[in-house]
């Protein structure tokens, strides 16, 4: 498999000079599988970028584009996805319950003449529309798995195994709600259990939480306390909070990672930047 990393910013899109390392484009993450068939989650702006890079490329007519949710950073993008407008292509979008039953609504709203000009009826793409409930899904030898994430209006987390590895994407997710969880601590780890590469949202250092708790977001250490619990082999912080700077990621990161060696603890630790490509 081979990941690729297009839009890391959580919220809203930051651009200028203190997020050029990092990124300031909003959730979009590419995913090669070993037969080559392309996976696309979620469409945050980075999927811009992404669509440009396809249109250079010979194969990949065939685009899965899964939804974590709906929330507006995590769609914003899909009216400037070129790939869209090519009659050659063919897009099959995945949505969970209960945005899936009005995904399409949701996408075609977005695109309504008083927010944007071109219409979604007018999109030359092939484009389908899949539910996945819980359980597993199939895409040639990979397959995938989902779990509903603690998170305002809903969002799901995805697992994808493919040959021998996995790998993991949670994005949007609080692991310790105020008012109650959907999905437990355990079911989390139970999910991640020994994830070769583990993404998950990190929106916030532990002191913030308290001003921002019910947002549907975790902490740095929650993140980390998650993928030590689970065994995940790398974990990568994501759904980078928009008023933080490259210095201050970079310097937290270097934080947890004399942290983790001071425990010998052998788990890689990366904060997710846009051009980030990892081959498993
Ligand atoms: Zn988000
Ligand atoms: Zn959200």
């Amino acid at each position: 498999m081979k990941l690729r990393f297009w839009g890391t910013r959580g919220s809203i899109p930051s651009p200028g000079e203190d997020t050029v390392v990092y990124g300031g484009n909003t959730t979009c993450i590419e995913l090669q599988l070993n037969d080559g068939s392309l996976i696309v989650f979620d469409a945050g702006t980075g999927i811009r970028e992404l669509g440009r890079d396809i249109e250079n490329r010979n194969n990949n007519q065939n685009i899965n584009l899964f939804l974590s949710h709906s929330h507006w950073d995590h769609i914003q993008g899909f009216p400037f996805f070129n790939p869209a407008y090519n009659d050659n292509t063919t897009i099959t979008i995945y949505g969970c319950p209960p945005t899936y039953q009005k995904l399409r609504e949701i996408l075609t709203n977005q695109m309504e003449s008083r927010y944007f000009p071109i219409n979604f009826n007018e999109l030359k793409a092939k484009i389908f529309f899949r539910e996945i409930n819980n359980g597993e899904y199939r895409i040639g030898n990979a397959r995938f798995y989902f779990i509903q994430n603690n998170h305002p209006g809903t969002a799901y987390g995805f697992k994808v195994t493919d040959g021998n590895h996995s790998v993991v994407f949670i994005t949007d997710n609080e692991l310790d709600p105020p008012n109650g969880k959907v999905t437990t601590w355990k079911q989390f780890i139970d999910f991640c259990q020994g994830a070769d590469i583990l993404i998950h949202d990190a929106q916030y250092l532990e002191q913030e939480l308290t001003n921002n708790s019910g947002f549907g977001h975790s902490s740095y250490e929650q993140a980390m306390r998650l993928g030590l619990d689970a065994g995940a082999k790398h974990l990568i912080f994501f759904h980078h909070n928009p008023e933080r700077g490259d210095r201050e990621i970079s310097r937290i990161i270097n934080k947890f990672k004399s942290l983790l060696a001071s425990k010998n603890c052998t788990m890689s630790l990366s904060a997710a930047r846009e051009g980030l490509e990892l081959r498993l």
